[in-house]
């Protein structure tokens, strides 16, 4: 019998170990801390008096400030070597180049990880998910999807109306569940943030938002939700919605949302987008909309959303999602789009397994805009697979844009990580010291082999803590 695993040599799997040091809290600590005196120096008149001795004080400091987590033999991107990463619960404490010729950097810690060569990397960001829609395709049928997939404007209205129909009779509690499936395999793909679009119309009412919120709160520490308040039937096609909307924000959801382009009319069109950047500036909320998603050059919704930014100082606080139609644009009307859209901090996710066009990514990138990618939908009445793994997203995108060299591999890897952080307003992040305590070890040491396999990351680390770790095994006979 061969047994094989499908991984290379040296990356049969990351070791992970700790000893009950390290369960010991932070108040068994101080309790041992303050039972000190009684085995002090009686010539220390500090002890004398009752007091901590120094040499006691230090000590019981130094073991409570030892580290969650120290990851060994780690490869980062674009630094040469191999390199330790010390990790406090709340932050990144050290990270220090391994030496070929000295041993291992002696940290103590209890609880180890060897990354045995393996790509460490910040977690990945999820721009742009329909959660509330997650695992509905069975009740929805195929029609929708293949509407939306016909690559035009009136088939992608036509599978909005049929996705609809899963709507009726939703409850909180049915969007809740089917969002938790989902959230449960975000924390085994290393996915720490989500911008989460929850439909709200007449159909739906606040189901959507009740349920994300709710299951935004239970995965609160390992995967950041934000609730998108978004309004999929239009807000001038559905009277009703924008007073629904107003009630989201106020009961907790995140996010401004809009779809400006389904309108009937442009001046509709403008009308959603003022109405939701205004909205947004009242309750300071960030922006995500939905524009110009079909095959049609007149479209200009992204434009608008721009502008509105501007005009409202509401600079850097908002993203574009799918803008398809600017696969048709002239080149100038897209470099003028490019310019406007840096000046109005705008960035934008893509989402190019789902639908025949997609962002000019490249040109958008060139202009120093940021551009992220999506999973966009899990089984639902818009794309029948994702497992809301974004390295399989990033996979299925090298193919779509012809991203295949290893600069642009580089690229799809910043777009799931660096720039996930950006487009949804968060804070830039890095392995560095200070940095937030989350990492990645993933399955191969360069962009070129994650990719390629596209499986989960090997281990997840969040908060200094090992919250998941994935082997696939391989048995030949
Ligand atoms: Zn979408």
């Amino acid at each position: 019998m061969l047994v094989s695993r499908p991984k290379t040599a040296g990356t049969e799997g990351t070791r992970y170990r700790s000893s009950r040091a390290n369960s010991q809290s932070l108040a068994d600590h101080l309790t041992e801390a303050s039972a000190a005196p009684t085995t002090t120096d009686p010539k220390d008149p500090a002890a004398r008096q009752g007091h901590l001795s120094t040499t006691h004080v230090l000590a019981s400091v130094q073991r409570v400030t030892e580290p969650a987590l120290v990851v060994r033999n780690a490869t980062l991107r674009g630094r040469p070597g191999t390199w330790t990463i010390v990790l406090d619960q709340d932050a990144i404490r050290a990270v220090e180049r391994q030496q070929a010729t000295t041993p291992v950097p002696a940290h103590e810690g209890p609880t180890e990880l060897d990354a045995e060569g393996n790509l460490v990397t910040i977690p990945f960001v999820d721009a742009h998910l329909h959660l509330c829609k997650v695992h509905t395709l069975d009740a929805a049928g195929d029609n929708p999807l293949a509407e939306y997939t016909s690559g035009t404007m009136g088939g992608a209205l036509t599978a909005i109306e049929g996705a609809a129909t899963v709507k009726r009779g939703q409850t909180a509690d049915d969007v809740y569940a089917r969002a938790r499936q989902t959230l449960l395999a975000s924390v085994a793909n290393g996915v720490r943030v989500v911008q989460a679009f929850a439909d709200v119309d007449p159909v739906a009412g606040l189901t959507g938002v009740e349920g994300l919120l709710r299951a935004r709160e239970e995965f609160r520490g390992r995967v950041d939700v934000q609730v998108v308040a978004f309004p999929q039937d239009g807000l001038l096609k559905a009277p009703g919605t924008e007073e629904l909307l107003t009630e989201a924000i106020r009961r907790g959801a995140d996010v401004v949302g809009g779809i400006p382009w389904i309108e009937h009319t442009d001046a509709d069109a403008k009308a959603h987008v003022d109405a939701m950047v205004s909205l947004a500036q009242r309750t300071n909320r960030r922006v995500a909309m939905l524009v110009d998603d079909a095959g049609d050059p007149s479209l200009r919704t992204t434009e608008m959303l721009a502008a509105a930014l501007l005009e409202r100082g509401m600079v850097g606080r908002g993203s574009a999602q799918h803008a398809r139609a600017m696969a048709t644009y002239p080149e100038p009307t897209v470099r003028r789009l490019a310019g406007l859209a840096k000046a109005a901090g705008l960035g934008f996710v893509t989402d190019p397994h789902t639908g025949p066009l997609h962002l000019r990514v490249t040109d958008l990138l060139a202009a120093g805009v940021p551009v992220a990618l999506g999973q966009d939908d899990i089984e639902d009445a818009y794309y029948p697979f994702g497992r809301h793994n974004l390295l399989e997203v990033a996979f299925v995108a090298a193919h779509v844009l012809g991203y295949l060299a290893d600069p642009q591999l580089e690229t799809l890897l910043d777009m799931v990580t660096m720039q996930g952080y950006r487009v949804v307003g968060m804070p830039p992040r890095a392995i560095e010291p200070g940095a937030p305590a989350d990492l990645l070890v993933l399955d191969g040491r360069t962009a070129r082999e994650v990719l390629t396999r596209h499986s989960a990351p090997l281990t997840v680390v969040t908060g200094g803590r090992v919250v998941a770790s994935t082997r696939t095994v391989t048995e030949l006979f």
